[in-house]
């Protein structure tokens, strides 16, 4: 009896489908094709109008384009002057039940955050992570403490993938990448999990927001999609700002200062008491979780004009709108001060939380949920405090929500991944996959 119940507990614990897939299998495909990628170096450019903004992207692209024929999808295509690659993996049921299930789509991105070098990753494996701080081999300086990473004691007995210390690893989005190959071979490999049509692309410049600029989402033919770009374990989100930029315009009087008595009009007085009053508790460094902000970030001027630019920042509408009816009142009240300077406000829409139009198809967030669940995790729902490729996805037609990766302190070269991190994942889009399938046409 007691054997039984320890042997029930460990079942239960252990999540329904633990057990029914090669985990090993997995974890070894998975951190294989992670650490072939991430040697790709892939990084983006800020402020360059083509897509992609760097050449080298196409070289990890054209690699995947051919591990996907190679894995016998036919249909694999590569947008070659864009830097996209698009696949599908057909169906495993019958032609009746597939015409119920909508196609679902999985995308990740090649690029690379500009923000650290991308160039020579030379990823180190951690096997069997003992605990204890890592410091990184090629840099000293470079330490990954448990103080600061309270995941890492989590992950003991696991493989813990870092960087040398002296790049980024690009696991962000590398992983994900990864992550949703190793998913669609195993599908492949097991016609015994069932599916409906399973899409599936790669994207560039994420990093620097303009990934689905040219995202052929009628051909790719996805109704709902998944981008695989999320940090640690159980990340899932489904909530992105609302974003406006609003541009302030000061414009005084300039003259000869030698001679400018009762003539001038500095337009930069006026900017500086306009900054002075922006409220203490609602900047980016005052708040968090679900807390909106107002965040002055550019200034440029002379005596004749001064150009101030703010980001609003909320996720409700009627954040937006207190927030820009505050900057309403503090143009009011420079003005009260500054009588002979004329100051015009204008706001400019950037982007929207897509959780507005995710919410008419809760399917897409409640299936992940129950995916997670399935593979033993508990999904932790985390409004994402910017814009995600998802978000313009999403008001373009494709709702998408977010799902974990598993990467943590992306951006940085104390990035790192644990490898049981990027086989839930993969379990993840298999159980999404399969749910789909369950859901909506086996029933
Ligand atoms: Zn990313």
């Amino acid at each position: 009896m007691k054997t039984l119940l320890i042997l029930l507990a460990t079942f239960l614990f252990a999540g329904i489908s633990v057990g029914q897939v090669d985990e090993n299998w997995i974890k070894q495909a998975v951190v294989d094709r992670l650490l072939k990628y991430v040697r790709i170096d892939t990084q983006s450019k800020e402020d360059v109008r083509e897509v992609p903004s760097t050449r080298k992207q196409f070289a990890l692209a054209r690699i995947l384009l051919k591990e996907l024929q190679e894995l016998g999808f036919r249909d694999a295509r590569f947008d070659e002057e864009h830097c996209y690659v698009y696949a599908t993996l057909p169906s495993n049921l019958s032609d009746e039940e597939t015409e119920k299930i909508p196609a679902i789509g999985f995308i990740a991105h090649v690029d690379a955050s500009p923000s650290v070098t991308d160039s020579d990753v030379n990823p180190v494996v951690h096997r069997d992570y003992r605990g204890g701080d890592i410091i990184l081999p090629n840099d000293t300086n470079q330490a990954l403490t448990v103080e600061k990473n309270a995941n890492l004691l989590k992950s003991i007995g696991d493989d813990i993938i870092t960087t040398d210390g002296t790049t980024l690893l690009a696991a962000d989005d590398k992983a994900g990448i990864a992550e949703i190959m190793t998913a669609a071979e195993y599908l492949l490999k097991h016609p015994e999990i069932k599916h409906g049509t399973i899409k599936i692309a790669f994207t560039p410049d994420e990093e620097v927001g303009h990934g689905p600029k040219y995202f052929d989402i009628k051909g790719w033919g996805a109704k709902y999609a998944y981008t695989v770009d999320g940090g640690q374990r159980g990340e899932l989100s489904d909530e992105t700002f609302n974003a406006q930029v609003a541009v302030v315009t000061f414009n005084g009087r300039n003259t000869h200062p030698g001679y400018a008595k009762g003539i001038m009009v500095n337009s930069l007085y006026a900017a500086g008491h306009f900054i002075s009053l922006f409220p203490e508790d609602m900047r980016p460094e005052t708040t968090e979780g679900r807390q909106g902000y107002l965040h002055p970030y550019d200034l440029t001027g002379t005596e004749e004009q001064a150009r101030l630019k703010i980001l609003i920042r909320d996720f409700d509408t009627s954040g937006m709108k207190a927030k820009v009816k505050i900057l309403e009142n503090m143009r009011e009240q420079t003005l009260k001060e500054f009588p002979r300077v004329r100051i015009r406000l204008v706001i400019t829409d950037m982007y929207r939380n897509m959780n507005s139009v995710l919410s008419e198809s809760p399917d897409v967030v409640g299936f992940a949920e129950e995916a997670m669940k399935e593979a033993g995790i508990k999904p932790v729902k985390l409004p994402v405090r910017g814009g995600t490729d998802g978000s313009q996805l999403t008001f373009m037609g494709m709702p998408t929500a977010n799902i974990f990766a598993g990467e943590e302190n992306p951006h940085g070269k104390l990035e790192w991944i644990p490898a049981m991190s990027m086989v839930k994942s993969v379990e993840t889009i298999m159980n999404i996959s399969q749910i789909w399938a369950e859901k909506r046409a086996i029933e």
